[in-house]
């Protein structure tokens, strides 16, 4: 048996990736929503402003109202930076890898990683589109982007 985790004593399992606590009372409908490939965010039902993370009081106008809505999930790449080296193990395989800062179309920002195109073809002002990718062996699902598709001439 062997694969590229193979050692002399036998196989070591690949070095797990931090994962977000999905069962947070205030954000467990947006993880449920991932599973289900839907972006929902809280809503404030008084000034209409969606948030993330969820929270008690709206940031906006301090309404403690709020109901759950889902959004479109496009979005525009703010800013990013790539990492040329694994600072937590579960991402040495993933180098070079980037983490974009993402404005989506209702004005929240999500911090995240963009699939399906190339490091050094990421730009400030690229537009993205939300994609969900299940985590192996684990309820969690990931929000990330890749860039939106071209409109048809
Ligand atoms: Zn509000």
């Amino acid at each position: 048996m062997s694969d590229k985790h193979s050692t002399l004593g036998g196989t070591k399992p690949a070095p797990a990736k931090p994962m977000p606590s999905v069962d947070d009372p205030f954000n467990a409908r947006f993880w449920a929503g991932l599973r289900q490939g839907r972006l929902m965010l809280q809503t404030c039902m008084d000034c209409h402003a969606p948030r993330f993370p969820a929270s008690r009081h709206c940031p906006h106008c301090h309404s403690e109202s709020g109901d759950w809505r889902e959004v479109d999930g496009h979005g525009v790449v703010e800013s990013f930076c790539t990492f040329h080296k694994a600072y937590w193990p579960g991402f040495a395989a993933d180098v070079p890898y980037s983490v974009v800062q993402v404005r989506m179309s209702n004005g929240v920002r999500f911090y995240s990683n963009l699939v399906g195109v190339d490091t050094s073809a990421i730009q400030m002002g690229m537009k993205v589109q939300a994609v969900f990718e299940p985590v192996d062996g684990s309820d969690v699902t990931l929000l990330k982007f890749k860039p939106m598709a071209e409109a048809s001439p």
